[in-house]
């Protein structure tokens, strides 16, 4: 093992690395660590990076006492160079407390459901699909350039363009880090785009997205510009999403979801096979307690709130159901995979993929049977035809979905009663403290009325 570590920080000296960000990510899925000289590689292996436990949010300290220092141990394959900050390297870490794996830190609670998966002999791929607001400063505060703003801005070719440095600085340093990017593009708001790049496994998949959020806020800012993926930052305008694109792999990377001859449960015509559709359950039924890791922050109902924005529809999901690319549903089907459509980038990744492998799981080994597909746009339906289609509305704030989980018995079991605990006790407070707060919008509409 010495020598191993000797290599590794041979080649990344080769490389020009000096430091190692030693990267752990809070419940919030927020970006922490430490700088290590390279050198001091050998360290964060054993014992760890040392980190006050109080000082982080979601490790239940100090209440869990003596426990409370945290330490994280490099998980060295993913040691790698980012490349939009020369000189530096980073390495993901596990959280230890106490000389143990730390039950409720996220990147471990994604472990397990991950390792359930592979008794199965299966990988859940996971594609995000980042969307995101670039903004700069201004007067009224941060907005996109007034030159940005068009009625209809999807796609559009100029506001894209204008954008191209940061673009072109994200795309290749996340190409370097061999993440794979395929496609960009400007979304349906005004400043607001969408990056694509390659599936991986779901732990792959978190640690990559959370690779992403560093280097575009760093490009951001060296752009003079803010990056912002928060879920709902304009109310007149589409919010941001992060759907994840969902199939399973068998151990010769043969896809799961996808029908291989036999006959599709019911006649559906959409190409799935029986394991997709008890899947495909899991995740439904346990879609209010999803909700609460998938769209975890007081705004992110703002972006789900009907499906609506105020200048018409933002294509975010109201309501539990799927169906054959239906955008208007919280799953849509498209290429034998699942779009999960509920998630947005104030999600932890770890916590939100461990939640949906837990929910889809229990489909599956509980033989759930999915409800029928939806083909109306079920914005448009009126209540009376939604409840005949059976089709239930998500939890409408962060309360309603802190509240589906502590009730949702199935997932506290599979993720670990300490991690539910400690999230639905953060979240609470986040709501309530939100419920108690009196807006510029309240005193404007009523102190002069009543
Ligand atoms: N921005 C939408 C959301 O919040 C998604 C738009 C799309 O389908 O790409 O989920
Ligand atoms: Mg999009
Ligand atoms: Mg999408």
């Amino acid at each position: 093992d010495t020598d191993r570590l000797e290599n590794l920080q041979g080649e990344l000296a080769a490389q020009g690395v000096r430091y190692v960000f030693a990267q752990f990510t809070d419940i919030h899925g927020t970006a922490k660590g430490k700088l290590i000289p390279l050198a001091h590689l050998g360290d964060i292996v054993s014992p760890g990076a040392g980190f006050s436990g109080p000082s982080i949010w979601g490790t239940g300290l100090p209440r869990n006492g003596p426990r409370s220092e945290y330490y994280g141990r490099a998980d060295l394959s993913t040691l790698q160079p980012m490349p939009w900050l020369p000189g530096y390297a980073r390495v993901a870490l596990d959280g230890h407390v106490a000389g143990e794996l730390f039950d409720a830190c996220p990147r471990q609670v994604l472990r397990r459901q991950v390792a359930r998966l592979a008794a199965h002999g299966w990988t859940l791929n996971a594609g995000l699909e980042p969307e995101f607001f670039l903004l700069q400063q201004g007067a009224g505060g941060y907005d996109a350039e007034a030159a940005d703003t068009l009625e209809k801005p999807s796609y559009d070719t100029k506001s894209l363009l204008r954008r191209r440095v940061f673009l072109d600085k994200l795309t290749t340093s996340l190409d370097q880090c061999g993440l794979g990017v395929f496609q960009i593009d400007h979304e349906d708001a005004t400043g607001q785009f969408e990056v694509n790049y390659k599936y991986a496994d779901a732990l792959k998949a978190a640690d990559n997205f959370m690779l992403f959020k560093m280097a575009a806020h760093h490009i951001a800012e060296e752009e003079g510009m803010l990056f912002s993926m928060m879920p709902k930052p304009f109310a007149d305008r589409p919010g941001s999403g992060l759907h994840f694109h969902l199939s399973l792999a068998d151990a010769q990377g043969r896809p799961v979801f996808a029908l291989d001859g036999g006959a599709e449960p019911g006649g559906r015509g959409l190409g799935l096979s029986p394991l997709a559709y008890h899947f495909m359950a899991g995740l439904l039924r346990h879609a209010p307690a999803l909700t609460a890791l998938c769209a975890p922050t007081v705004n992110s109902y703002k972006r789900l709130m009907c499906g609506q924005s105020l200048s018409g529809t933002s294509w975010a999901p109201a309501f539990i159901g799927y169906g054959d690319n239906n955008r208007t549903v919280v799953a849509r089907v498209v290429y034998q995979r699942i779009e999960w459509r509920l998630p947005d980038s104030s999600a932890n990744p770890y916590l939100a993929l461990a939640g949906v492998i837990a929910a889809g799981l229990d489909g599956i080994e509980n033989r759930l049977e999915a409800p029928d597909p939806v083909d109306q746009d079920v914005y448009q339906m009126s209540d009376a035809q939604r409840a005949e289609a059976g089709l239930k509305i998500l939890p409408q704030n962060l309360g309603e979905a802190v509240d589906a989980l502590k009730a949702d018995t199935v997932l506290a079991a599979a993720l670990g009663g300490e991690i539910v605990r400690e999230f639905t006790a953060l979240k609470s407070a986040e709501w309530i403290e939100y419920s108690q707060h009196v807006s510029a919008w309240e005193t404007a509409r009523y102190l002069d009325r009543f």
